[in-house]
């Protein structure tokens, strides 16, 4: 299926509202119906009919059978964030007793998923480095029931061999499921790869202006059913049809926005690269990423978000360069319009710097829709005040 067509007509059934380009919101709770047998029927399969907009909405349809389409999946479900579709997606897939290998230091709410929340109910997990396809295969045990990805990691962009893992898992009949934000489906799709389950937060790329949170899941009608009929229709955490509207207008430019990212991303990189406060770089496709080859062979593209390492030794040279960007803004989260830095340092105790650890001079930046000039300009002057 063509992208243009995806993005641009794909679930819109213009004639049912007025040949509206734009959908409307349909901002209702419930849906009348004038027989018995129909309420009877959508009762016995609630995913199949319009009865109550915690279960399905139609704006909210629109947006599902694009994003399903993307990630090349046979369904998806929307949620009010990244961190509920996590949560279904997990809770789904295990039962007390279960054991899951997740790629260490995964995104912060699938962590204290698995640490506070999943033990109390006999889950425990254990973390590996997801590099090597051996550590998988040396964690799994006889109650291993979920093998969790997050592929490339936010921070230091390590990777997985996607392909790798789901034969592995296939073979152990153990379910795998992928935190795709990073790429997108625009630029890695899993489940082609062999994943049960992709998860992206829409909260970032999709949205794109910075304006509403959301989170996917793909995978199969069997999967995506089972987790409808329990763990969303329960938690009640599924997204709300004016901020499905806000994905489905965030969707029609991602890839125009993609685009511009990655040219812009690449100019920046290149600047970094180069300059003489700047250790390393940290970025899947930029040619000194360790896993450079792997990145190539499973991801289509790269943009955006990579970390930059600092050549100090003082934490304050880091906080006057962050503090001293007079466009590029200081703060959580990704994906938007806008140029963000994040500093590793923000999130240690400043007595516990220690800049014989790399990390913590990690300075994590996402190149938004500026002119790339536009950010180098104001990198140059930070780095002349650092
Ligand atoms: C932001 C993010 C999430 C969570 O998404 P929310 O929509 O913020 O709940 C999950 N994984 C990664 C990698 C993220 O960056």
């Amino acid at each position: 299926m063509d992208l243009s067509y995806i993005i641009n007509e794909l679930g819109e059934e213009r004639k049912n509202y007025f040949n509206a380009v734009s959908p409307p919101i349909i901002q209702t709770s419930n849906f009348a119906f004038k027989k018995i047998a129909d309420l009877h029927n959508a009762f016995e399969d609630e995913m199949a009919d319009y009865l109550y907009s915690r279960g399905i909405n139609p704006t909210v349809d629109i947006l599902r059978k694009k994003l399903a389409a993307l990630d090349r999946a046979e369904d998806c479900l929307v949620f009010n964030s990244g961190a509920a579709a996590i949560f279904a997606g997990v809770l789904a897939n295990v039962k007390a007793g279960d054991h899951i290998v997740s790629v260490r230091a995964p995104y912060t709410w699938a962590q204290k998923m698995f640490d506070k929340i999943l033990p109390r109910f006999g889950v425990n997990t254990t973390y590996i480095d997801g590099t090597l396809i051996g550590n998988w295969e040396q964690a799994t045990r006889n109650n291993t029931a979920l093998y969790y990805l997050e592929s490339p990691n936010s921070w230091d962009f390590a990777i997985q061999d996607i392909k790798a893992v789901a034969g592995l898992a296939k073979s152990k009949g153990i379910t795998t499921m992928i935190d795709n934000s990073y790429c997108s489906p625009l630029y890695q799709r899993p489940i082609e790869m062999g994943m049960d389950l992709s998860m992206q937060t829409a909260t970032k790329y999709i949205g794109g202006h910075s304006d509403t949170l959301g989170g996917v899941l793909s995978g199969s009608h069997e999967m995506i059913k089972k987790i409808f009929d329990s763990e969303y229709l329960n938690i009640g955490s599924g997204i709300q049809p004016f901020n499905a509207w806000l994905l489905i207008r965030g969707l029609r430019t991602l890839p125009a926005r993609f685009d511009r990212i990655t040219r812009s991303t690449a100019e920046v990189v290149k600047f970094l690269k180069q300059h003489p406060m700047v250790e390393t770089i940290i970025f899947p496709f930029d040619n000194s990423f360790p896993q450079y080859d792997l990145a190539r062979r499973q991801m289509t593209g790269a943009c955006g978000l990579f970390t930059f390492v600092l050549k100090t030794d003082k934490m304050e040279s880091i906080v006057r360069f962050c503090e001293s960007l007079q466009h590029i803004m200081l703060a959580v989260s990704w994906g938007g319009y806008e140029s963000l830095v994040l500093p590793k340092c923000a999130s240690i105790q400043s007595t516990a710097f220690d800049a014989a650890n790399r990390e913590h001079r990690y300075v994590r930046m996402y190149v938004g829709l500026e002119g790339a000039n536009y950010l180098i300009a104001d990198l140059e002057q930070a780095f002349d005040k650092m």
